[in-house]
Parts: structure tokens; C-alpha cells; sequence
């Protein structure tokens, strides 16, 4: 992966872009927000509830993300985890312990407290011009968008296959569990596979188990005709993308991707 907002280049230089259809079909926007509802789904994560503003409208697409504007310039991006049909905007947020904003998330945030931010931003959102199956890869809060994603395509009665595989290290990481099984239940084209790479004995964990990735490798060896939205820790995003590409025929240009890269990432060599 290659972060060029960090890059900083020792010749001229042309990148190729290709422009990515819709990312720019909502208007980018800072505004103030009012923390509605803090509610720990696990004991490091919290599901945000968040108000905006009467007079503003805010749009955006499934699987998009917004940054909190804090103090000194810096920012926090989140996915937004409901569906823009959905109502209220909730945000899914893990702690990493000794960080800037989710120290506070933890600690001294409240309700009705004022966050600014800025959004809608990023290109994860379903490509509508496509019909082929899907695999939905989360690790950890990175069901966030995802989330977002399977709601939008519920509301809009899409028909396309889903397959979500949801990844953590403990059954607990696995924070809607019960959500994704009843969405199982009532969405005819969309399936589940949790899986957990580190249950404890006592956790009685009877489901699929070891990295997330490999799940999928085990039961698509053929993804030739898939596409792939994966997000969450940097580790299992490229690790799919390498091996997805490598090892199962995944065309390139069929995976599409957020990682959650953090300060502690961009500080490793
Ligand atoms: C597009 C995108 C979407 C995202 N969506 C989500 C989401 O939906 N949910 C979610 O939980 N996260 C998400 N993230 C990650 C999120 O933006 C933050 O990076 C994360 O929450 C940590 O923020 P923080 O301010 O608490 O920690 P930071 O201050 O960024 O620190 C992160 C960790 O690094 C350590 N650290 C800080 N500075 C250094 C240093 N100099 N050297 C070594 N270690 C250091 C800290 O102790 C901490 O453990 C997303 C990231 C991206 C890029």
C-alpha cells in the first residue's frame, strides 16, 4: 500500500489515477455534531451516536467515512455504520489504549457533547455497475462500513450475493453477532461466517476458526468472478488483497478496501 498524502516525492513524478465513479457525488462538509448516545458493545468498543445540525443536510454512501476535526490540526477518520436511509449516524470505535481521541471516547466523553467534523470521505462503497457475488471482509470495527453496506443493500432491494466474513481475535470482537445471524435469517442473498483466530477455552467457541482471510481462501479458491470489500486492521487488508490476488485469481481491480491505519502505523518503518 502506498500512503501518498505522507509520500514525499524526489523527482517529478505523474501518477496514474483512475477516477472512481460516484466519490464525488455528495458535497464534502465540516459541521459541528452533538454526541447523542455512547453505548459499549464490547469492553473496547463503543457504538457513537451522533446529531447534526437541524438546518444541515448531510449525504453520503454506504461504506464512506467522516474525520473528526480535533485540536492542533489533527484528525480521527470513522466509517459510518448505518445505511444513508438509516436515520441517526453511529460510528463503531475500538480502543487503542494511549490514543489521542479514543482515550477520550472511553474515558471523558458524554453525552450531548459538541465533536466538529468533515465528510463524507473515501471510495468504499459498493460499485453498482457490477452484479457479481460479494465477499464482505471485516476485522474488528471494520464491520463498521460494512454494516452500512449490507442496510443499504437490504433498503434498496438489492439482489446481489453476500457472503460476510467478520473476523476477531475473541467471539467478543464479534460485537453484532447476533445482528449479522438474524440478517442471515431474513435476507435471502446474504450468508455469515464469524470467525476467531484466539477464543479462550472457557469461550466455548464452536465456530470457524484462525485468520479471517484464510476463511475465505478455504472456501472460494476460485474468486475469479468476485469482488471483494474488505476493511478493518491494516495487517488483514493487505494480507487478503496479496492473497486473494495471488492465490485465488482475484482481479486487482475487484478488491476494494479501507484500512484503519493508525499514528502507530504510519510510525513503523
Ligand atoms: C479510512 C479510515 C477509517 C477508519 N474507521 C475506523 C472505525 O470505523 N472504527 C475504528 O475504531 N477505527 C477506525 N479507524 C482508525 C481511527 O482513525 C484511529 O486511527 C484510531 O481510532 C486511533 O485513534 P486515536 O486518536 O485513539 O489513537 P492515535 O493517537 O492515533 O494512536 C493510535 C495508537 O498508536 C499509539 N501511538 C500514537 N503515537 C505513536 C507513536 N508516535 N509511535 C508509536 N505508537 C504511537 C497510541 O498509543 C495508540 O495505541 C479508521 C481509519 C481510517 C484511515
Amino acid at each position: 500500500m502506498s500512503l501518498f498524502c505522507c509520500a514525499v516525492p524526489h523527482s517529478d513524478l505523474v501518477l496514474e489515477a483512475r477516477e472512481v465513479a460516484g466519490s464525488g457525488e455528495h458535497p464534502i462538509k465540516k459541521m459541528p455534531t452533538r454526541v447523542n448516545a455512547l453505548e459499549k458493545m464490547a469492553p473496547d468498543v463503543m457504538v457513537l451516536t451522533l446529531q447534526l445540525p437541524a438546518n444541515e443536510t448531510f449525504q453520503y454512501k454506504a461504506g464512506q467515512y467522516l474525520e473528526f476535526l480535533l485540536r492542533d490540526g489533527k484528525r480521527r477518520a470513522y466509517s459510518i455504520a448505518t445505511a444513508p436511509e438509516g436515520g441517526a449516524i453511529t460510528l463503531h470505535i475500538r480502543h487503542m489504549p494511549g490514543g489521542l481521541f479514543t482515550d477520550q471516547v472511553f474515558s471523558t466523553m458524554k453525552e450531548r457533547d459538541i465533536l466538529r467534523f468533515e465528510g463524507p470521505l473515501g471510495t468504499f462503497f459498493v460499485r453498482d455497475d457490477s452484479d457479481k457475488p460479494m465477499v464482505l471482509l471485516a476485522s474488528g470495527t471494520g464491520f463498521a462500513p460494512i454494516k452500512a453496506i449490507v442496510e443499504h443493500e437490504r433498503a434498496s432491494g438489492s439482489k446481489r450475493p453476500m457472503t460476510l466474513y467478520w473476523g476477531g481475535r475473541r467471539p467478543q470482537d464479534l460485537y453484532m453477532d447476533a445482528l449479522c445471524r438474524q440478517w442471515a435469517q431474513e435476507i435471502p442473498n446474504f450468508s455469515y461466517v464469524p470467525v476467531v483466530s484466539d477464543a479462550l477455552p472457557e469461550e466455548n467457541w464452536s465456530g470457524r476458526t484462525g485468520f479471517v482471510h484464510q476463511a475465505v481462501i478455504d472456501d472460494l479458491p476460485d474468486m475469479s468472478g468476485h469482488q471483494v470489500y474488505a476493511c478493518g486492521a491494516p495487517i488483514v487488508v493487505e494480507s487478503a488483497k496479496r492473497d486473494f490476488v495471488k492465490l485465488c485469481k482475484l482481479p486487482l481491480d475487484e478488491f476494494f478496501a479501507d484500512a484503519f491505519t493508525s499514528e502507530a502505523d504510519l510510525q513503523q518503518p
